[in-house]
């Protein structure tokens, strides 16, 4: 069957869906035919994967097509020419497009360790059916091991203590969060972790997964057997590039699709969106690879404004994202102090804490820690870090517009905000503006 369209999507995760929502929101031609292709009949909200153990029914955690006027074909694309504006599927049909948007995400790494073809052993895997059989498997287990400190380890073994399983958590790296956050920021984590009863284990590494058949033990680095009835690796996510390196589209030196600020490929016509591109990072403007579903939508509403000649451009990746763990948000834009240091960016940071209801005796306060980032050459602020509790996960979103103005330690502590008792900080100790403050008297900032 021959298709002709004007937009073809492929893929219908948050970069494929909102490209299609964002094209058919902005047309001013209502003719324009788009189409999306994916794989999967529903499509996983991906970042609620974790909690599919016993927070939300999996069923229910799936992208509402229907809401979002999201009409999919379900197929899986094979083929993409480029040059002649042609895609082929599995199913037989092939489409004749004038824009292509490639939206085919993240897979999971395989497990690097020996033995991973046991039984009970499961990676992170967006579809529905695969999750099911791993949470009826883990049901059946009593302990679990998560291989892998990061957002999505951390989520996952939060999750399985709600499930009355026991966790041993095992990191590679001397930390919690050792790519994402600053060392403090981890050990938050990790204290957090350590009050819910996980067994975190870290600066070591799963080399062999024993067992008959399933696995019973996971032997760590040096030597030492945990028994386990289930392991869940959860180590790195990859750019899914298959269809365009096939097609010759070029990728870039993090692996994933090379892009420009309009979110073109190499050939014209072509954009790539979300897990699958790369990305150009805000301060810094080297290319990285970070997956991120509000960073996929941005870049979705970028290539739909390229699409429809717009001229929009996207001033890089700022790199946010938030991570829950226990009763704690951490959150995370621009730079860390780590990166910037590792950037060869000379650094002037502010620090502040505070309590996130005012009085502080009200019930249910929590701490606030906010870590303000400038760069000392020129005074803007390039990263922020906070862990507050759940509902100030807000505020890394403040800090996020404040780094893309590369706001000054002085208009942050001029900046205006609205507080509560019951929803913020006193007024008198809003954290941003004492961590401003810190970083002025601290370092002189002006
Ligand atoms: C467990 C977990 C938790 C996360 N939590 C968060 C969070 O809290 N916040 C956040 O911002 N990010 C989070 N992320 C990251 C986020 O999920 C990803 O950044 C996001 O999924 C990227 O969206 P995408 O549309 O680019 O790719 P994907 O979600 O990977 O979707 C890719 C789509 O392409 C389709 N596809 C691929 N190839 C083909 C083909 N050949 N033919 C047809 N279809 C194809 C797939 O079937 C799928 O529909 C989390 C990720 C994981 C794994």
């Amino acid at each position: 069957m021959l298709r002709e369209v004007d937009v073809l999507i492929i893929g219908g995760g948050p970069a494929g869906v909102e490209t299609y929502r964002a094209l058919a929101a902005l047309r001013r031609n209502k003719s324009l035919k788009i189409e999306l292709v994916r794989r999967e009949e529903k499509s996983i909200v991906p970042c609620g994967i974790p909690y599919t153990g016993v927070s939300v029914p999996l069923d229910r955690n799936v992208i509402p097509d229907a809401r979002l006027g999201i009409r999919a074909a379900i197929d899986v694309v094979t083929e993409v020419d480029p040059d002649r504006g042609v895609a082929r599927t599995a199913g037989g049909t092939t489409y004749k497009y004038r824009h292509l948007v490639l939206a085919t995400g993240s897979v999971s790494t395989e497990p690097r360790f020996e033995g991973s073809d046991r039984a009970g052993i499961f990676k992170v895997v967006k579809d529905l059916e695969y999750l099911r059989r791993m949470w009826n498997y883990i049901r059946q287990a009593r302990r679990v091991a998560v291989v892998g400190g990061g957002p999505v380890g951390i989520e996952f073994a939060d999750e399985l203590r709600r499930m009355e399983r026991e966790v041993v958590l095992i990191e590679l790296m001397p930390r919690l969060l050792p790519t994402a956050f600053d060392p403090e920021f981890g050990e938050l984590a990790r204290a957090q972790l350590v009050e819910l009863d996980v067994d975190v284990r870290l600066g070591t590494a799963v080399v062999r997964a024993l067992g008959e058949g399933r696995v019973e033990a996971v032997e760590l680095g040096d030597g030492q057997r945990i028994p386990v009835d289930a392991v869940l690796w959860a180590a790195g996510m990859r750019p899914d590039t298959a269809l365009a390196a096939a097609a010759g589209i070029k990728l870039g030196p993090t692996g994933a699709i090379a892009v420009d600020r309009r979110m073109e490929t190499s050939h014209s016509g072509v954009y790539a969106v979300g897990d699958c591109a790369e990305k150009a990072h805000f301060i810094t403007g080297r290319p990285v690879w970070f997956g991120s579903s509000s960073l996929a939508a941005h870049e979705a509403r970028i290539a739909a404004g390229s699409i429809l000649g717009l001229e929009w451009e996207g001033g890089g990746a700022l790199c946010a994202l938030i991570t829950v763990v226990g009763d704690i948000a951490l959150g995370r834009v621009g730079v860390t102090e780590e990166e910037a240091r590792q950037a060869g960016i000379k650094v002037a940071v502010g620090k502040a804490s505070a309590v996130d209801k005012h009085p502080p005796e009200l019930p249910g306060a929590r701490n606030i820690l906010a870590k303000l980032i400038f760069n000392a050459s020129d005074g803007g602020l390039i990263g922020a870090e906070v862990a507050a509790g759940k509902h100030g996960g807000e505020i890394i979103n403040i800090l996020a517009a404040l780094v893309r103005r590369r706001a000054t330690a002085r208009e942050v502590y001029l900046g205006q905000f609205a507080t509560q008792p019951w929803v913020t900080a006193s007024p008198i100790a809003y954290p941003i503006i004492r961590a401003a403050e810190n970083a002025i008297v601290t370092h002189g900032l002006r």
